[in-house]
């Protein structure tokens, strides 16, 4: 039998899109339902002056979704495989990889990689091993209204002011929030975790029914967990700005305490609408992150002083110091 003969038509190429000098495979390609991968890389070419300090120099892991949010390949990356673009380059900090970028061209490579969230370490490509900044993650558990998390995000902030640091808050474009706080890179990543977990813990001694400070998933129902794992070299938390590969294109957005109330919906805050969120902003809420100078106070911390007696819980692993009695 003669063989038939396949011929194939090849369609003509088309024309690359290139986006602040980085060029688009598949632009038109829908990352979310409607958000195109063009789409992102405009998204960060808007925002970039705003986003690009909080992300340049900053060891990152990225999770990408070639195929869309609902497409079946979604991989977590630390490296580069030998395979990365000009603007993204890998790293090595005390055997652990990372990726990092310098500029606009790196987030929009990223865009074009599909790396549709960039989460960061919380501390500098030039100095990995001492944090300039921590993140407690509240994170709900099952039963939880969103409105105990923005209580918890405020009593965090008066219980960091009580020691002298000042903290910000950012929505994850989830189910919770972050509180992070500014430090001068001075102390190293044990004493930052010690200093986390030690508030966590004492948080939760004092109001077990509100929280819990440790992993375990059963033990979560109806309370807030106040994660403080995210404090350590190589962890990492979302960046400010970046998408999520979630429902409704949502960005973790930095905001201003006075907008951490019951009428806050992190949904608002989407790859769509962000953009128009920071061009009509005055000022940016965030605009003191860089420019204060605090250091971790020294453990112990003393507990707040309650008006009511607490019954002492006996089992937080934390010293507490004991508050100075009056007589
Ligand atoms: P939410 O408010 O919904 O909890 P989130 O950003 O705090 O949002 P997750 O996306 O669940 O929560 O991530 C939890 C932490 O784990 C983040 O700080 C993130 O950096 C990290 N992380 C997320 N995915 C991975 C992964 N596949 N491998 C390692 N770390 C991850
Ligand atoms: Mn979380």
């Amino acid at each position: 039998m003669a063989k038939s003969r396949i011929i194939i038509a090849l369609a003509p190429k088309a024309k690359a899109t290139v986006v602040s000098g980085i060029s688009l495979s598949h632009p038109d390609r829908q990352l979310w339902p409607g958000i195109s991968k063009l789409q992102l890389a405009e998204y960060w070419q808007q925002i970039a002056p705003t986003a690009l300090p909080g992300i340049v120099r900053r060891p990152l892991s990225i999770l990408r979704c070639p195929d869309g949010i609902d497409g079946h390949e979604r991989f977590f990356q630390k490296n580069g495989h030998n395979a990365l673009p000009d603007a993204v380059r890998e790293g090595l900090a005390i055997h652990q990889p990372f990726l990092a970028i310098d500029d606009l061209a790196g987030l929009v490579a990223m865009a074009q990689m599909s790396a549709i969230e960039l989460h960061a370490w919380g501390a500098n490509e030039a100095n990995p091993t001492h944090p300039d900044r921590l993140v407690f993650d509240l994170d709900p558990g099952e039963g939880v209204r969103f409105s105990e998390v923005i209580r918890a995000a405020h009593d965090i902030r008066a219980r960091l002011r009580q020691l002298k640091l000042e903290s910000f808050c950012r929505t994850t474009g989830g189910k919770g929030l972050h509180v992070v706080v500014p430090l001068l890179p001075d102390a190293d990543w044990e004493k930052a975790k010690a200093f986390t977990r030690a508030l966590a813990e004492l948080m939760t001694a004092e109001e077990p029914k509100r929280f819990v400070a440790h992993l375990k998933i059963a033990d979560r129902d109806g309370k807030i967990l106040i994660d403080w794992l995210r404090n350590g070299l190589g962890a990492t938390a979302v960046a400010s700005f970046s998408p999520r590969a979630r429902p409704g294109a949502t960005v973790a957005t930095p905001i201003a305490w006075d907008e951490v109330t019951d009428q806050l919906d992190p949904a608002t805050f989407s790859v769509l609408t962000v953009p128009v969120r920071l061009a009509a902003q005055k000022f940016d809420p965030w605009q003191d992150f860089d420019l204060l100078t605090q250091r971790l106070p020294t453990l112990p911390i003393a507990p707040t002083p309650s008006p009511v007696p607490k019954p002492a819980s006996g089992r937080s692993k934390i010293v507490v110091a004991s508050a100075p009695r009056k007589r």
